[in-house]
């Protein structure tokens, strides 16, 4: 598989994930994983359109507004066009659960949308995540998957009964999985 656009969840992947049942709020509690801009720039330089999609439910519950979100993807980007790894799409479901929309993952309507906004197929595109969330929004949309162990990672790959997805330490190791089959290909 030649990978062209990478769609990855946000926290547990790009970045250290709040508590549990609690959220990302102030630009300063965003703090990247080990690795991961590095990764990002790696992918970038691969020619790999980078997006994110992450579900944010404090906007829907309410303990957390559309501004902060905002600030808090201002600094992501900031950081990340100062490491040389800016993100192509920062793709957010900010509805509570109960709304029962149909971009909060499970559901794939924030993938198809990254995946509709890229202009590249669904075959060269694969989603990242940390949480069997991911995974199910990948396949529903019909995109294959891999699994990154940090954030909830190695918790999903126990619970995990699909061996069809490959499972990477961390973003880095996935990214340079990646950079040297594209780089194969150009
Ligand atoms: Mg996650
Ligand atoms: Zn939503």
């Amino acid at each position: 598989m030649s990978v062209r656009h990478l769609i990855l969840d946000r926290d547990g992947v790009l970045n250290y994930d709040a508590p549990p049942g609690s959220y990302i709020r102030e630009p300063a509690e965003f703090r990247w994983l080990p690795g991961a801009l590095e990764a990002l720039a790696l992918l970038r330089r691969a020619g790999v359109r980078l997006s994110v999609a992450t579900n944010q439910s404090g906007v829907g519950r309410g303990v957390m507004s559309l501004a902060q979100l905002a600030a808090v993807h201002a600094r992501m980007q900031e950081e990340a066009g100062a490491s040389g790894a800016a993100l192509d799409a920062v793709l957010y479901c900010p509805h509570a659960p109960a709304e029962r929309c149909p971009c909060r993952k499970p559901e794939p309507g924030l993938i198809t949308a990254a995946i509709d906004r890229s202009g590249i197929c669904p075959g060269d595109t694969l989603v990242v995540g940390d949480d069997q969330r991911d995974l199910e929004a990948a396949r529903r949309a019909g995109v294959a998957a891999a699994l990154v162990r940090t954030g909830k990672g190695r918790r999903t790959e126990e619970q995990m009964r699909d061996n069809a997805v490959p499972a990477y330490d961390d973003l880095l190791q996935l990214a340079r999985a990646i950079a040297w089959v594209s780089h194969d290909h150009t």
